[in-house]
């Protein structure tokens, strides 16, 4: 499978799928990668994006994904746990797999959570956004893993099949998570260590880990690429969609307000087209 592209879009919304687009159409190598559902397909009808009126936003979605593959744009199913900017080009870790990269675009939507006590401490200490990517650092240990969005209990799975003892914190216990997996109902209230994780509160009680796999639908930007200047929880861009680092764009709601179709759509054009002049310069 291909590894090395001229651009890898975060996010496969509006925004990722309209870079894809214009990313295709100037005849550059682009994956995007798709960690769930756009926000969008839960809209129930969507009345003011120009010359679609009253399409759900289902259907919407639906709309902007075929036009984007048939563009040739290639959206690949994965969660990227981090972007890593080096000298001229990026190295992304989608799954635990390194793609090479000359730009990123950011589209990975809002970050709607607010972290827990204890998360952005230990973040990298104990607390990871990504089991495939860091999974085999807690081999053999007791982590617990949070499952917030549908491919959690993969993720737990692959925790328990390479030798985590894995608890599951989530609402209710999802049919697909594996028998040894122990399950609490509930909800993350902290994570506490003095310098590295040493257990997390479920319910006012203290479970005993060395390790937290926070799994939510969306990532918080700042988590996905170190250094990334934000403002207000969103990412700073410039009128071109440049984020303070060299060949790194970001698009629609990662980007701030209005969180609309529209703006979405418009960012990622912006966007694909400040990473074809970034790629044309270098
Ligand atoms: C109920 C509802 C109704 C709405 N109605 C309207 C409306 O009527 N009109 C309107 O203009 N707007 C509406 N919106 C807002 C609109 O849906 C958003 O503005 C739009 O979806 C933003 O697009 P985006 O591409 O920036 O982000 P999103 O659509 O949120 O897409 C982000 C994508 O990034 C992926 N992702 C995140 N982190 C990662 C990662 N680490 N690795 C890989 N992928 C990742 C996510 O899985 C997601 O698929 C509505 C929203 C909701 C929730």
């Amino acid at each position: 499978m291909e590894t090395k592209f001229d651009c890898v879009v975060i996010g496969a919304g509006p925004a990722g799928l309209s870079a894809a687009l214009n990313l295709r159409q100037r005849g550059k190598t682009v994956l995007t990668v798709s960690g769930g559902e756009s926000l969008l397909a839960k809209a129930e009808q969507v009345d003011n994006y120009l010359g679609l009126p009253g399409l759900t936003g289902k259907a919407m979605m639906e709309c902007f994904t075929d036009h984007a593959v048939r563009a040739g744009a290639e959206i690949r199913a994965g969660r990227v746990g981090n972007v890593m900017p080096m000298s001229g080009h990026f190295l992304v870790n989608l799954d635990g797999e390194i793609l090479e990269a000359g730009t990123v675009i950011l589209a990975c939507g809002v970050s709607r959570a607010k972290p827990v006590p204890g998360e952005a401490d230990l973040l990298g200490r104990g607390v990871s956004y990504c089991a495939t990517c860091d999974g085999m650092l807690y081999r053999g240990r007791a982590v617990a893993v949070w499952g917030l969005c549908e491919e959690a209990p993969r993720e737990a799975n692959f925790l328990a099949e390479i030798g985590c003892s894995v608890t599951y914190i989530a609402a209710k216990r999802p049919p697909e998570l594996r028998d040894d997996i122990v399950f609490l109902a509930g909800r993350i209230e902290a994570v506490t260590g003095s310098s590295v994780v040493e257990s997390v509160r479920v319910n006012g009680a203290d479970v005993s880990v060395q390790g937290l796999f926070i799994l939510r639908a969306a990532t918080p930007p700042d988590a996905l690429v170190p250094g990334l200047a934000l403002k207000d929880g969103t990412v700073v861009v410039d009128a071109e969609m440049a984020t303070n680092i060299p060949g790194l764009f970001a698009a629609g709601d990662v980007r701030g307000k209005p969180l609309q179709v529209a703006c979405a759509v418009g960012d990622g054009l912006i966007a694909a087209l400040s990473a074809v002049d970034y790629l044309d310069r270098w």
